[in-house]
Parts: C-alpha cells; sequence; structure tokens
C-alpha cells in the first residue's frame, strides 16, 4: 500500500462576500478533489489546536506527525536546510532578507522590491567576501542567498546562544533594530553583539556595489541592507522511517517545507518547473509522485501559491490556483494505482483573504481509498467537511490515519 499526501499552503480560506459568502475552495471548480470526497472520507483538522493560527513551519512538522510542543526549534534551522545549507547540532542559523534602508537605516522594503535571484546572489558573494576578509568573532561563519530576497546566515561555534531578538523591524518606515540578548547570559550577549556588527558589516559591503548602482539606475531599490530573524537550530526529530516504517519522499519547491522534510527524512525528489510560485507546473509535480510511488511508500506534494493569493487578498488568483492543485490531482487520480494508493489532500493553516494572514479556523482534509470508510461528503471544501467522518482532529493525528490505513500502525496494548 502506497499514500500520496497534497498539501495546498493556506487554501482555507473564510467566506468572502465577493464569493457569494463562499471560500475561494468552495467557489473554485474542484471535480477531482470532490471526487476524492466523495469516494473518500473527510473531516477537519485543527493543524495546531483550536483557533491556533500555524506558521507553515509548525503547521508542516504537526501534517507530518510530530509534536511540535516539543520538536520546534524555530524556523532558521529548517529553512537553511532547505536551502542546501548543513547545519550541524549547536549551530544557530537565521533566515535573512535583503532590503533596502535609507541613509538612516530606516526600513524603506523589507524585500528590497524582490530582487532578483541573480542581484541577491551577486550581493551575496560580496558580503561573503568581507566576513573572509574580515571575519567576525565566530567559530565559523555561512551566508547564502536563496530565492529572491531571502538568504540564510549561519553561525558555528562555541558560546553562541538562540536567545537573541531580530533586526528585522517587520515593518517599513521604522529603524532596523538592534538585537538584544534575551535572557542574561554571557552567550546570548555576545551573540547579539555578533549580530549588530554583522549587520553593519553586511551594509558596508553591499551599499556600493555595483549591483546597487546598476538597480538604482533602473529606477529600483537598493539591497543595501540585511535584515536578520527566526533564529533556529537543528530541531532534534526522528526520521517518519524509524517513527513508523514508511518510505517517504516529497516534492516541494520552496526552502522551508523542503527543510522540514529533509529533516524528516524524506527524500527530496527535485522537480523543473516547480517553482513555489503562481507558474509552478503542478503537472510535472503530479508526474514526478507518480514515478516516485514506484519507489516510495508516502509522498508528500506541497503547493505553495493558494498561500500567497490569500496574503495579497486576491480570491481570483486563489481559486484559479486551487484549481490548479485540482489539475494535479486529477493526474495524480489517473495515473496511480487506485486498488493500491491512497490520495489525501489538505492544507497546512487557513490563509484568510480578510485577514491577509494565516488564521485559526480548522482546515478540511479529505482521503480516498481502498477500504476507506467511506463518508456522506460528496465534495471538498471547508463547508462540507465539517460533517465528514473524520470529525475533527489535530495536524498531529493526520499520519497516524494514513499509517493505519497503509497497514503499518503498531497496535497500542497487548
Ligand atoms: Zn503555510
Amino acid at each position: 500500500m502506497k499514500a500520496v499526501l497534497v498539501i495546498a499552503d493556506g487554501m482555507a480560506d473564510v467566506p468572502l462576500k465577493e464569493l457569494k459568502r463562499r471560500t475561494p475552495l468552495e467557489a473554485a471548480q474542484t471535480l477531482s478533489m470532490d471526487r476524492i470526497a466523495d469516494l473518500g472520507i473527510c473531516g477537519m483538522i485543527d493543524v495546531i489546536a483550536p483557533g491556533i493560527p500555524p506558521g507553515s513551519d509548525i503547521a508542516h512538522l504537526a501534517l507530518l506527525g510530530y509534536d511540535v510542543m516539543e520538536v520546534y526549534t524555530g524556523r532558521g534551522a529548517l529553512e537553511a536546510i532547505g536551502s542546501g545549507v548543513d547545519i550541524l547540532p549547536n549551530d544557530l542559523a537565521f533566515r535573512c532578507n535583503f532590503a533596502s534602508v535609507d541613509k538612516d537605516f530606516n526600513v524603506m522594503d523589507r524585500r528590497a522590491g524582490r530582487i532578483e535571484n541573480e542581484d541577491a546572489a551577486k550581493l551575496a558573494v560580496a558580503i561573503e567576501e568581507s566576513l573572509r576578509d574580515d571575519p567576525p568573532d565566530v567559530g565559523d561563519i555561512l551566508f547564502k542567498s536563496s530565492v529572491q530576497h531571502r538568504a540564510v546566515l549561519r553561525l558555528s561555534g562555541p558560546n553562541l546562544s538562540p536567545m537573541v531578538s531580530d533586526t528585522d523591524p517587520l515593518k517599513t518606515g521604522v529603524k532596523v533594530l538592534k538585537s538584544r540578548p534575551l535572557d542574561n547570559s554571557r552567550e546570548a550577549k555576545r551573540t547579539s553583539e555578533i549580530l549588530n556588527k554583522l549587520t553593519q558589516q553586511m551594509h558596508e559591503a553591499v551599499k556600493n556595489h555595483p549591483t546597487n548602482e546598476e538597480r538604482i539606475s533602473r529606477g529600483l531599490l537598493p539591497a543595501n541592507n540585511v535584515l536578520i530573524r527566526g533564529v533556529g537550530q537543528l530541531p532534534e526529530i526522528d526520521p517518519l522511517t524509524l517513527l513508523y516504517g514508511i518510505h517517504p519522499a516529497a516534492i516541494a519547491a520552496v526552502p522551508l517545507v523542503r527543510g522540514i522534510c529533509k529533516t524528516a527524512g524524506m527524500r527530496l525528489i527535485p522537480v523543473p518547473g516547480a517553482t513555489g510560485t503562481y507558474e509552478t507546473d503542478v503537472i510535472a509535480k503530479a508526474k514526478a509522485a507518480v514515478e516516485a510511488l514506484h519507489s516510495y511508500s508516502f509522498v508528500l506534494i506541497h503547493v505553495k501559491a493558494t498561500d500567497l493569493a490569500g496574503h495579497d487578498n486576491r480570491p481570483p488568483k486563489k481559486m484559479k490556483m486551487i484549481e490548479k492543485v485540482d489539475a494535479l490531482t486529477t493526474h495524480l487520480i489517473n495515473n496511480v494505482d487506485l486498488d493500491k494508493t491512497f490520495i489525501a489532500v489538505t492544507a497546512d493553516h487557513t490563509t484568510s483573504s480578510i485577514k491577509q494572514a494565516h488564521s485559526g479556523e480548522p482546515v478540511p482534509v479529505a482521503i480516498m481509498g481502498p477500504h476507506v470508510r467511506v463518508d456522506d461528503v460528496k465534495e471538498f471544501g471547508e463547508r462540507p467537511c465539517m460533517k465528514g467522518g473524520l470529525g475533527r482532529i489535530r495536524g498531529k493525528d493526520l499520519m497516524p490515519i494514513l499509517v493505519d490505513l497503509l497497514g503499518k500502525a503498531e497496535k497500542a496494548g497487548s
């Protein structure tokens, strides 16, 4: 038996006036996801707990069956791992943003106009050179740009502490923050001092860089600062193979989800055309999943852009993206052996188009496959799934349910 789990990021939403009080998922044409609901069992998932809006990081850890209160150690390390940066125990990893600041260090744009990968890579080289020529007082340091404005900073060595605050003020028009120690330890004080020095050094390394001068001449904002946030350390989690006896693989484009899957011991399947954007090639993803099911017993497919449309409050765009996810599931239904394969669809959280943020409502889930106990739900959506046979479960309950369907669950008691 095999299973494929489709997670559409932030797909769940709230009823919207412009959609006649339907959610984007209810309003979109989703014949294949409706079929999964019709032939399967449905329910609602409180990904962490009722009323708690989850970040995508802990949401995915929960959907993979982990107790996030126990294992979560910050987003930085997970994103770093997903960007191809190795993190060892005790390393500190930070998420960084190339940003634009004025001469007084006020943030003009936290994402430097969503700088292109090529420009960010050139600036990252300048930062690396500066760190090599004038190394900060730390065992080892690595800075790497990933996608657009995003980058990763890794500090290694003794006497470091994750108990430090971010330099990212999370809004524009205010000054870049100074990192502060969050406890009284020497290590936290030292680490925050290193971050503040680094902020200045990285600014010096890129402020007059030819790439920035060229950006200004094109009428673009210069990427003349690096905001540091989201410190994380390597989470100590057991791989899914050990926990559930499955052979897992993952298809995901965004570094964060890739990092989580890799940390969970899943093989990352590269898919050309999978971009994490609206243009992502969902059929290429589905084809890769069908292929992967020959070698792996559990395949996760993550689609990011449903979430972006919610954050941007673009319901028609969100519906379109949901329809792309539906096309992905159509390909799965048509190409996997339905006598031996379970197909599950869900979201990692609700992204409310009204709040333009993650919110705490539960997300719908549907699972079809051989011998699933079918309920009366005929359509996939927030409203219909409330009446489903799975009832209302927690995120961490989903994996045990799938593992049980796969016939791999261990009996409790004797
Ligand atoms: Zn998410």
